[in-house]
């Protein structure tokens, strides 16, 4: 039934993709120029500036030069400061009803093995973007001038729960956009598909994927959203407004980011077919040593910008269940999701299931009392329109698009202010993509 679900998730839910040699190449290129540029400047403070300038944190940069003690002799500095109060002057306060949320799914490696003709291909095909799309999808997107924010730039929570507007100040003709991505649980059933099979840490501490190859040996690199998003924002800083990257959408009934943290895998209780195979086939597994490597990936996540929201605990049907349903879905977040990824104030709703109509929540909507309660101030259901965004004294909430098959293939005239479907369109997709 979970196993249902996960597919089912993957079927209303939505994803994109890029990545793979051209990423590693550029990656390169770019630790060559940073390292000429540290050579020359042999400045980390420079460094920090000169990304918080990009990033368009002038206020941040400017303080944080000044709190120099040698500022008043280091002409490097006292010029970077100089330039941050004149792009400052330049700033414009973007319409928070305005800012557009897109997301996607795991994205699709190696394409011969998602679309191989399986039960699973026409969900990949309608909810899953490949790397070579994402990857065109974020450079188009680059170049037309978005920037990524966070929800957290758009409202910011007071001590007592209330909520306040924030502001997002960019140069005029940037545009702000938020970026998500659900299900990184590099689920069981999608194991041979041609995915990622879970994040790891690499020798320099960046966050990247696995691969499991044909013969059973491991790659490392940019196989799925997060790696490549932060070379990509490595490569471009001014991609991402004062540091922000993507929000993770996370379940936990088969852990997170590949890991196999649920607490089925330590009791060995109610266990799915698949998660028994995997135990059985993983003798050796060790669920405390599970757990402590997925919180090291999850903080340097986050420590690199990176949110994580709850998609609740069992990809639960928000609209369906009922409030005390929720209640003990949420009590297992909170259990053995939060330890690892932290706890979160966001819920990016499953299947974009939403706990209320377009009007708004209140108090007397038990489900949005309970969330309320528990913490949760941003909420984000699945919208095809360009922008849906509500912000009251109590909660944020923004409608988010899927850039993925289905919609790339029907609704092409919907993307396109975004980008120009056929400029990314994966010609190694099957065709027609199923309708839903
Ligand atoms: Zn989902």
């Amino acid at each position: 039934m979970k196993r249902k679900s996960a597919i089912l998730a993957l079927t209303l839910c939505l994803i994109l993709g890029t990545g793979g040699y051209a990423g590693e190449i550029r990656a390169e290129e770019a630790a060559e120029t940073q390292n000429t540029e540290e050579e020359s400047s042999g400045d980390e403070v420079l460094e920090k500036a000169r990304t918080m300038y990009a990033q368009y944190d002038y206020d941040a940069a400017i303080i944080y030069l000044k709190e120099q003690e040698n500022f008043s002799e280091n002409k490097d500095y006292m010029d970077l400061a100089a330039k941050c109060q004149v792009a400052k002057s330049s700033l414009v306060e973007y319409p928070l009803e305005q800012v557009t949320h897109v997301f996607f799914h795991t994205l699709i490696k190696d394409t011969s093995k998602a679309f191989d003709g399986d039960s699973d291909e026409a969900g990949y095909n309608q909810v899953m973007t490949t790397i070579d799309e994402f990857n065109k999808i974020i450079q188009i997107m680059y170049d037309k001038g978005y920037v990524l924010v966070s929800p957290h730039d758009m409202a910011t929570v007071n001590e007592d729960g209330t909520m306040s507007r924030g502001k997002i100040l960019l140069p005029e003709g940037k545009i702000p956009f938020v970026l998500s991505q659900d299900d990184v649980s590099y689920y069981h059933y999608m194991d041979g598909d041609g995915f990622a099979s879970r994040l790891v840490l690499d020798e320099n501490g960046q966050v990247k994927a696995e691969y499991i190859e044909d013969d059973g040996s491991v790659s490392v690199g940019n196989y799925d959203l997060v790696p490549i998003l932060d070379e990509f924002i490595r490569q471009h800083p001014d991609f991402s407004y004062r540091g922000r990257k993507g929000i993770l959408a996370m379940t936990g009934y088969d852990g997170v980011l590949g890991y196999r943290t649920d607490i089925a895998y330590k009791t060995r209780e109610n266990l799915q077919d698949d998660q028994k195979a995997f135990l059985d086939s993983h003798p050796d597994f060790d669920y405390d040593a599970e757990v402590a490597q997925a919180t090291e990936v999850a903080e340097a996540m986050k420590a690199n910008g990176w949110e994580f929201a709850s998609h609740t605990w069992g990809h639960r049907n928000a609209t369906d269940s009922t409030a005390e349903e929720l209640q003990t879905d949420n009590e297992k977040w909170e259990a053995y999701v939060a330890p690892i990824l932290g706890k979160t104030d966001m819920i990016i709703f499953a299947f974009g299931a939403d706990i209320g109509g377009w009007e708004g929540y209140s108090m007397d909507n038990a489900k949005f009392a309970y969330y309320k309660s528990r913490g949760y101030h941003y909420y984000c259901n699945v919208d095809s329109s360009q922008y849906f965004v509500q912000i009251t004294d109590q909660y944020l909430r923004q409608g988010r698009r899927n850039l993925d098959g289905y919609r790339m293939y029907y609704n092409p005239d919907m993307l396109s202010d975004l980008f120009d479907v056929s400029e990314v369109w994966d010609s190694s997709r099957p065709t027609p993509v199923p309708g839903m």
